[in-house]
Parts: C-alpha cells; sequence; structure tokens
C-alpha cells in the first residue's frame, strides 16, 4: 500500500552532495577559512557530517558563504574563452555547488529535525534567498547558453548514454524553469518564486503551531474509556511535558489523534479531537492557512502560465512519467470508483456493527475508524493491539537489515563515536561482500521542532564522477520512546512505514552511477515512491516474521495463525484507505489544473465543490485538508504531485507479482534483476525503460486493483 510521507531531496538544481574542493574554493578559503560546515567532510568512513563542531548559528553564515562560492564556480565557467563542451560546460557545472550543498544539506536537516524558534527565524529569512539564487542561476544566460550548445549536441558529440542523460536533465530544468523567457518575464518569474518560498514556509510554520499549540486535555479516568495502557501512558508523558501533570493530553498529531479515534470509546470526544485535528490551520486564530493557499495557488498558476503552460497541473506534471495530469486523472478514476464501492460496503459491515450494539447512531467520519476496528476483530479476529506486542521497534529494525542482507547482500554495522545532532540518534555502517555501500543515520523519536510523520534524507550523494564518493542517508520518524530498557511497541502500519522509508534509504544507498544529479532518489516524483513500495513487501514475508516478529515479554515468535489472519485482512479497509488519499490527490490535481491567473481560490469551498463533483462518501474526507496539506502547500515537491503514490504502487504492485511468478520474494535472480535494473541506476535510465529492464513488458495496471482487493475489469 501507499506511504504517505515526504521524500526530501535535493532542492537547488546546482546543489550536489559532494566533496572536493575546486582550487577556487582553496583560493578562497586562503583568503577566509571555510568552517566546518563548508569545509569537505573528513574523518572515518569516507567523510561525515562535522555535527559535533557545527551549530545551528552556524548555518545562516554557512550558506551565505557557499553562495558566494557557487557564484565564484559558476562564473570561471561561464568566462571560460573555450567553446563550450560536455566537460567545460555540463561537467563544470554539476562540478559546482559542493560547498553550499553541504551547507544546505545541514539547513535541511534542522528545518526538518530541530526547528526550535531560532531555526524557523533563519529558515524564514533564507527561504526566498535560497529561492532567489535558483532563479539567478536558471536565469544565467551565457552559463543556459553553454548548457544548450552541449545539449543541442549530445548525440552528435561522442558523449555516453549517461552523459548524454545528464545534459538532458540540466537543460530541461533550466527550460522548465524560464532560461528562455525574455528579460521583463524573468524578473517577473523571479518574484513569484521568491513570494512563493515566502508564503511555504509561511504555510507549514502554521500548520506546526496548530499541531503544537492546540490540544485537548482528558480531565478524568472516564476520558480515557478504551484507551490501552500504552496510550494512557503517552497521553499523561504529553501531559507533563505540557506542564499539566497529573493528567491526560491528547497532541495535534497524526500518531497521537488516529489511535484515540480508532480505540477511545467516547463518541463525543472522538468528534472533538477529529475536529481539532482535521481543521490544523483552518481556525479563526493567526495561523489560518486559507489566504495563503489563495495566493499560493494564484501565483502557480501565474507562474505556469508564463512558462507557455495552461495550468500548474500542466506544468508540474510535463517532466514526471504521467506527462499530463490527464493521464494521472485516468489511472485515479479508474481506482476511485472501485475505492468508493468498497467504501460502501465497508460502511455497511460498520453501520451493522454498531446497530448490533445499540449504539443508536450513523457512521460519521470520526466513527470510521472505531467501527472499522470491530469489524477487523469480528472478520478477521484480528485486534491490533495484540499484533502490536510483537512488533517490538529494535526488531523491526533489525527485520529490516535482514531482508536487505538476503536480497540484496547488505550487511549493517553500528557504530560508535559517529557524531550526531540529537543523541537519540543511531548511525549504522552498510557494507556488501565486506567493502562500505555508505552510511544510515536513524532518528526514531517524536521531539518539539521535529516535523510529523517519517521520512528518508540524503545527507551525501553516490557518485564516482570526480571521485567514488560512497552515500550518506537517515530516516526519521516520531516513534514515542518508551521507559528506559523498555521496548518501544508499533502497529502493523508503522512497522510498515519503517520499511516503506528504509526502501528509500536502500534506493539512495545502492546506486551506482557516475553523476550525482543522476544517482539513487533522484528520480522522476512519479518513479520515486516506487522503490519504497516494493521495500515494504518484505515486512509480512514469513521469513521476516518468523525471526522478527518477537513477542516482547515472552520472545516467541508471531504465531503462524495470526499471521495467516493478518494475510487475509490485507485487503481489509482498503476502500478507506484508498478513498481518503485519492480524495487529496484529487483535489490537488483540480486545484492545480485552474487556468483563470487571477482566480483567488477559497480552499474549503473548493473542497466542498470538488468532494461533491466526484461523489466522495460522507463518512470519509481529504487525508490532508487543504489548510493542513503540508505535502502540496509547503512546496513545490509534491503540488500536482499527490498522485504519485498511486502511479507508483501500479509498479510496485506490478513488481511484486513477478516475485510470485518467481515462486518466492528471496528468489535470487528476481532480487538481482531488481537491484539491477532499478534500485542502482538512479535516473541514469529513463524511468519507463528501467521499469521494462526488469519486467520485460509496460506496467499492467490490473495489479494494483488485484493488489487492492478491487475487481478487475
Ligand atoms: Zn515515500
Amino acid at each position: 500500500m501507499k506511504r504517505i510521507t515526504f521524500l526530501r531531496s535535493a532542492v537547488a538544481a546546482t546543489a550536489v552532495g559532494g566533496s572536493s574542493l575546486t582550487g577556487l574554493e582553496q583560493a578562497l578559503a586562503k583568503v577566509a577559512p571555510l568552517g566546518p560546515l563548508l569545509t569537505k567532510w573528513g574523518g572515518p568512513y569516507g567523510g561525515i557530517p562535522p555535527f559535533d563542531v557545527v551549530k545551528a548559528t552556524d548555518i545562516k553564515p554557512g550558506l551565505m558563504k557557499g553562495m558566494e562560492l557557487l557564484r565564484a564556480e559558476i562564473k570561471s565557467i561561464v568566462m571560460n574563452p573555450a567553446a563550450p563542451n560536455f566537460e567545460n560546460s555540463i561537467a563544470s557545472f554539476e562540478d559546482t555547488g559542493r560547498p553550499f550543498g553541504q551547507a544546505q544539506t545541514f539547513f535541511d536537516i534542522y528545518t526538518s529535525t530541530m526547528n526550535d524558534k531560532a531555526m524557523q527565524a533563519v529558515e524564514k529569512e533564507m527561504s526566498p534567498i535560497l529561492a532567489a539564487l535558483r532563479d539567478e542561476i536558471t536565469q544565467n544566460e551565457p552559463l543556459f547558453k553553454r548548457i544548450k550548445a552541449v545539449y543541442d549536441a549530445r548525440e552528435s558529440s561522442g558523449l555516453t548514454s549517461e552523459q548524454q542523460r545528464l545534459a538532458d536533465v540540466h537543460y530541461t530544468r533550466f527550460a522548465r524553469r524560464g532560461a528562455n523567457l525574455d528579460t521583463e518575464q524573468k524578473a517577473r518569474l523571479a518574484t513569484i518564486n521568491q513570494r512563493l518560498a515566502t508564503l511555504f514556509t509561511t504555510f507549514s510554520q502554521n500548520q506546526l503551531a496548530d499541531e503544537e499549540n492546540l490540544t485537548m486535555v482528558l480531565e478524568s479516568e472516564a476520558d480515557l474509556a478504551g484507551l490501552s495502557d500504552d496510550l494512557r501512558a503517552s497521553a499523561a508523558a504529553a501531559a507533563e511535558a505540557h506542564g499539566k501533570k497529573g493528567q491526560w493530553l491528547l497532541t495535534n498529531t497524526r500518531s497521537s489523534v488516529e489511535p484515540f479515534l480508532t480505540f477511545s470509546t467516547r463518541r463525543d470526544l472522538r468528534e472533538k479531537a477529529w475536529r481539532m485535528w482535521t481543521r490544523r490551520g483552518d481556525n479563526p486564530n493567526q495561523h489560518n492557512n486559507k489566504a495563503t493557499i489563495g495566493e499560493i495557488v494564484k501565483l502557480r498558476t501565474q507562474r505556469a502560465q508564463l512558462l507557455g503552460y495552461p495550468s500548474h497541473a500542466h506544468w508540474a506534471v510535463a517532466d514526471n512519467m504521467a506527462k499530463t495530469p490527464e493521464a494521472a486523472m485516468v489511472l485515479m478514476t479508474k481506482v476511485w470508483k472501485a475505492a468508493v464501492a468498497r467504501v460502501h460496503e465497508e460502511v455497511a459491515d460498520m453501520q451493522e456493527v454498531a446497530d448490533r450494539e445499540g449504539a443508536r447512531i450513523t457512521i460519521e467520519p470520526w466513527d470510521y475508524r472505531f467501527y472499522a476496528e470491530k469489524v477487523r476483530k469480528a472478520k478477521y479476529e484480528i485486534d491490533q493491539d495484540e499484533v502490536k506486542e510483537y512488533l517490538q521497534l529494535d526488531k523491526i529494525r533489525d527485520g529490516m537489515f535482514w531482508a536487505a542482507g538476503q536480497v540484496y547482500g547488505l550487511d549493517f554495522v553500528k557504530l560508535a563515536g559517529v557524531p550526531v545532532y540529537h543523541p537519540d540518534m543511531s548511525v549504522y555502517e552498510v557494507r556488501h561482500d565486506g567493502d562500505r555501500v555508505g552510511l544510515w543515520y536513524f532518528d526514531p523519536y517524536a521531539r518539539a521542532g521535529k516535523s510529523s510523520g517519517a521520512w528518508m534524507n540524503e545527507y551525501r550523494t553516490q557518485e564516482r564522477f570526480r571521485e567514488p564518493t560512497t552515500p550518506i542517508v537517515s530516516n526519521n520518524a516520531n516513534f514515542i520512546p518508551g521507559e528506559p530498557g523498555d521496548p518501544v511497541l508499533i502497529s502493523w502500519d508503522d512497522a510498515e512505514t519503517m520499511f516503506h522509508e528504509f526502501g528509500h534509504a536502500l534506493h539512495g544507498l545502492q546506486s551506482n552511477v557516475t553523476y550525482p544529479t543522476l544517482a539513487g532518489t533522484h528520480v522522476k516524483r512519479d518513479f520515486v515512491e516506487f522503490p519504497s513500495q516494493v521495500n515494504e513487501r518484505w515486512l509480512s514475508s514469513d521469513e521476516v516474521l518468523s525471526r522478527f516478529a518477537l513477542h516482547h515479554k515472552t520472545g516467541k515468535p508471531i504465531p503462524r495463525g495470526l499471521v495467516e489472519r493478518i494475510k487475509r485482512a490485507k485487503t481489509f479497509n482498503q476502500g478507506f484507505k484508498t478513498v481518503e488519499y485519492l480524495a487529496s490527490a484529487i483535489y490537488d490535481m483540480k486545484l492545480h489544473m485552474m487556468t483563470d491567473p487571477n482566480a483567488v481560490v477559497d480552499a474549503d469551498a473548493f473542497e466542498t465543490k470538488s468532494m461533491a463533483e466526484i461523489g466522495c462518501p460522507k463518512e470519509v474526507i481529504m487525508r490532508h485538508r487543504p489548510t493542513a496539506f503540508g505535502h502540496i502547500f509547503s512546496g513545490d515537491g509534491y503540488s500536482a504531485g499527490y498522485y504519485v503514490y498511486i502511479w507508483a504502487d501500479t509498479m510496485s504492485a506490478d513488481v511484486v507479482e513477478a516475485f510470485v511468478e518467481a515462486g518466492s520474494l528471496y528468489d535470487k535472480a528476481t532480487c538481482r534483476r531488481l537491484r539491477d535494473t532499478i534500485f542502482s541506476v538512479g535516473n541514469s535510465v529513463p524511468p519507463d525503460v528501467a521499469f521494462r529492464n526488469f519486467r520485460g513488458r509496460d506496467v499492467d495496471t490490473n495489479a494494483l486493483m488485484r493488489d487492492r482487493g478491487f475487481p478487475v475489469r
């Protein structure tokens, strides 16, 4: 199934993770020392990020100085009197921005995991400056001319296929970002981009404010009805952290609200919690996001039209596998119909339970998770709390390592003494046949200032361009730590998310390309979730469960009968999951297909209208309501791009069928083919070709329908 997460990748066209200083940088460094943020990472394991010496206050000056270095590097490319060729233009450009990229990596890490007030101020100040830098580079005419000259001659100048692809990627980025516009248009574009950067930051900081400031106090034992000891303990801990020792507190985050909606027997409190959660960014306070959304959407339409596209969606999707928003809509509509039909069945099942219990209610959105859980117990005899007893965070992590060992031949060795930015973190060396593949950092626990959800981040990109460089990646999550020494128990969904994010990590780690721009997860948006979704599948393999799903008290493996029931329930609640996701994805696409450049959209009214148009069942709402839909409003990355999860899942479902055909998820030949055609090639091969190299044909979307238990017509 899909997993909704952030995957952070390099922001700037030029910001490549990296290593060596050029002669020019060394000359500059002599004038003014670069400091730890900008100096090539030293130390063991091919160099490691100096979390022990860099301070948060170094980040802004580091970025500013890194920008100056980058400008100087670009100037030297542009001033080269020799005619443009691959080496002196594309390759030299690929080599720029290494110190800047390091500073940006620290900026990304701190703003997503250590975002205190001081850091938020830096983020607010730097976001438009960084956006302006991107436009300054895109709009550098002599630079673009050199890149275009190499691109135009790419097929006749003796380049390797990877070099041709690199020229293509760089040229396309420049062209898509307005390098061909006239001076006046370029100025307008830069103004729009800087304003958008500020609006994105405003949006995400507003969302974070409502998540951190709005909470629900549970005052007495009666308010806790239905909650497990585990949930009570974390509610008590949350209360204490908010200065309400002796009470219980529901924080406004997914990881605390969803379990409450699933288990609380207090319908009135479920509704209250649901309203708090779904109104993030939509409250009558200074953090309301509606005006911000209106301005973002308007500016995006104006920008798209400046760039020659009818709408933002047309611009955003053009460079993806889907190519057009209409193609994405065709897929979503096909799945939508089947999923809505399934929701009606699910609601009927739940209503029956409610009626039988004499509840005298009609199922509402705040009832869905609660009654779905009852149906799950009745129909499949699965109790999520029972499953949780077998899912220990540390053991599941070991299970991920083990599966990656079986599938790809990787070993994970825990390291001591490697600097980290928070004591909760651990670091592993990843090896293949004894050789270092890269490093994996793990930041598992929730804390103030950390983005919610789970994601993968890349600290250093694989390459062997100037010198062989091994990747450094991280996985980040928001688990609640237990008492010291106690195992942290996680849900089945959380375990799947861990495997998912680890799939992104494996995609980054196993990259084997020449140029960092083409490495690992730097692929098309609607391809990037595919390897991570594939990796989820190993969790439910008997081999992993029998070894790593061990009871936290007895150490006994999860009983076979329970595993069988979990597998039988695989498509359970798939109507709800698919509809809440697709409602968001369709909203995103419809909103960004608007073509009126002056319209200021009302985010809520558009939600009501678009949900009515597609016939969204009243019991389900968008997984991310507009005012807290960070994927599409806290940056451009996933805008008109929330569809990518289902697009990618057509490929992952089809790949899993290849394993089924081969007889096992651990079939050696199929595993090797997966690594060689998908996990190692990054964007050095066009994505449709990469898929064909694995499967021997184009993707069959019916595999996805079968996977979700929807009828294939
Ligand atoms: Zn993902």
